[in-house]
């Protein structure tokens, strides 16, 4: 980090937003609803969420009607991956070098093969929890659900 010349540096923040979208224009992904790398499901909600706007304006007359469902049905998706603890950016980001040795020895007895599958249930997020809605293709053909 010392020796580098193009060193990156960036505070993590979450973007809340009341809603995502005005007239036409709509947002989708890390522009409507970062949930920051901690949270490690920006990506599923990112893909997710440009597969139900596609589908949900598919389906309406009108984009209102279309942006309003999509946020429906996104909206309790992106909260649970939003709800982050707010002792993980601390925990993930030690400010000391007792601090870094205790994120490497928790990391060491979270690997275990025992702890690993209780730490993965806690903390990693299940997207087969996911219900999202099938939308008919253009072609007529029923796409298979992400
Ligand atoms: C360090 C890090 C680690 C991460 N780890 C994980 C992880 O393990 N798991 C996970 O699920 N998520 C992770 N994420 C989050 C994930 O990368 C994002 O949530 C996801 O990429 C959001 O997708 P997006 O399409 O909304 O935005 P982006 O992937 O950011 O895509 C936006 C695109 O728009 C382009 N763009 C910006 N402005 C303009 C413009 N004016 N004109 C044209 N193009 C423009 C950008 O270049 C970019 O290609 C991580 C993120 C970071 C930063």
């Amino acid at each position: 980090m010392e020796n580098a010349d193009d060193f990156y540096f960036e505070v993590l923040r979450q973007v809340r937003m009341d809603r995502w979208s005005a007239g036409r224009v709509v947002l989708a992904g890390d522009a409507a609803w970062c949930a920051t790398p901690i949270s490690g499901i920006g990506t599923t909600l990112a893909i997710v969420g440009a597969y139900v706007l596609a589908g949900e304006l598919s389906k309406s007359t009108d984009p209102s009607e279309g942006f309003a469902a999509y946020e429906r049905i996104m909206r309790p998706f992106v909260e649970e991956g939003q709800s982050v603890p707010k002792i993980m950016p601390r925990l993930l980001n030690p400010h000391s070098r007792i601090g870094v040795a205790m994120l490497r020895g928790a990391l060491r007895v979270i690997d275990q093969p025992v702890v690993k599958g209780a730490a993965m249930k806690l903390f990693v997020r299940d997207s087969q929890k996911l219900e999202l809605p099938e939308y008919g293709s253009p072609t007529g053909k029923t796409s298979s659900t992400p």
